[in-house]
């Protein structure tokens, strides 16, 4: 498997601050925001797609709905509401093959 991007972020061979980790998620900034809080929370695991998701993954992916809760309330957006989203593939409009889970909020979401 090639080293995905948010692998060489999370290695620091590519710069780009990481605002939020633990032992098994991290998470950065989006590059190209499409709201006022726009946060990729990845896990540490190089997973290409949700489809590559099996039994035993759990954890890790509780890890990233954590992580997700934690950071909504650190940028006060709790209370106000936000979306939590996984791209999937081609048609899901996924174009970093290392899954990640994008947190939108700080406005009314269409
Ligand atoms: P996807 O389309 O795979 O669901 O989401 C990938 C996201 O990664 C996109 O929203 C894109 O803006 C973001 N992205 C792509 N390259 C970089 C980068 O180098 N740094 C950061 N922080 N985000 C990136």
């Amino acid at each position: 498997m090639q080293t995905s991007l948010f692998t060489k972020i999370l290695n620091k061979e590519i710069p780009s601050d990481i605002i939020y980790e633990d032992d098994f998620v991290f998470a950065i900034n989006d590059i190209n925001p499409i709201a006022p809080v726009h946060i990729l929370i990845i896990p540490k695991e190089q997973i290409p797609t949700i489809n590559d998701i099996v039994s035993g993954n759990e954890f890790i992916m509780g890890k990233i709905i954590l992580a997700a809760k934690h950071i909504a309330k650190e940028k006060g957006i709790s209370d106000s509401g936000y979306r939590l989203i996984f791209n999937c593939n081609a048609d899901g409009g996924q174009t970093v093959y290392h899954i990640h889970c994008h947190l939108l909020g700080g406005k009314k979401l269409g």
